[in-house]
């Protein structure tokens, strides 16, 4: 929407500026919401890729979402943009009424910290570090003093029932264990959001099952839970489900088990 705000000049007269296209802030109970969101890639000459073509997403606080699509279809663009691990080439952003792109990278960081927690299809763990001292990394960045940060990755661990194995590396632990690992790292620094891309990708559907059972838990607690899948019994855990096609969303449903 377009308004026109009262600014006052020098001498205290009120007079009407042209601010051009102001923003108006989503609800606050819309925790994520994009507002034609682009990402394109320049290629060289006259090539373009738009990964992402103009995505207007709302996501409530405590909403459990999958995002669903075919290969290539921007999904982990998408997410990439919502964790603020990447910034669009246009388009609007607003986390948690903050509104992305006016703030200054220092202000990003934490808000990012404070909010979101990240899991992807390949756990990005740490090779040579153990469980625990993975799960601490994002507390030290955090500025967390020792004692309470090991504690902290201590419960944290133990949440996801690797309290057995925090002194193993990642090579010393299954695929399961290891995403586990991966969501205690994510969950540390108690983000309200959890964004998940195909964080069961590399598991057999036994230890993906596992995966989402404790994903369902922390949508319980209360946490807002984003999930990338391309399968549909990953995606029926989630309440509402987002289709991408082309870098733009195809369509939205609510699962069954919004429905139940
Ligand atoms: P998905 O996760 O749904 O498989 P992606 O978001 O990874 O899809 O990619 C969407 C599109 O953007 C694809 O066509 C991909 O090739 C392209 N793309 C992604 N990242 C880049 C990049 N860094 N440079 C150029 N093209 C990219
Ligand atoms: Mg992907």
């Amino acid at each position: 929407m377009k308004i026109k705000p009262t600014v006052y000049n020098q001498s205290m007269e009120p007079e009407t500026a042209d601010m051009g296209q102001e923003l108006q802030a989503p609800p606050p109970e819309c925790i994520i919401c994009t507002q034609d969101l682009w990402k394109s890639y320049d290629m060289g000459g006259e090539q373009q890729v738009d990964a992402l073509s103009g995505v207007d997403l709302a996501i409530q606080r405590n909403e459990y979402v999958a995002i669903m699509g075919p290969s290539g279809s921007g999904k982990s663009t998408l997410m990439n943009l919502i964790g603020c691990l990447d910034s669009p080439t246009r388009g609007v952003y607003w986390l948690n009424g903050h509104l992305v792109s006016a703030l200054a990278d220092d202000e990003l960081a934490r808000i990012r910290n404070q909010e979101i927690g990240f899991v992807f299809q390949t756990f990005n763990l740490l090779a040579r570090a153990s469980a625990l001292h993975n799960v601490e990394l994002p507390l030290i960045y955090a500025g967390v003093a020792p004692a309470e940060r090991l504690e902290r990755a201590r419960q944290t661990l133990i949440s996801v029932g690797m309290g057995e194995r925090m002194s193993h590396k990642p090579n010393e632990l299954s695929g399961g264990q290891r995403q586990r690992v991966a969501i205690a790292r994510a969950l540390v620094n108690r983000p309200s959001i959890l964004l998940a891309d195909e964080p069961t990708g590399n598991l057999d559907s036994k230890t993906g099952n596992e995966i989402m059972a404790l994903l369902d838990n922390l949508h319980a607690q209360g946490n807002t839970i984003v999930v990338v899948t391309h399968e549909h019994d990953v995606a029926e855990y989630a309440h509402r489900v987002v289709h991408i096609r082309d870098g733009k969303v195809a369509w939205d449903e609510k699962t069954a088990r919004a429905k139940s």
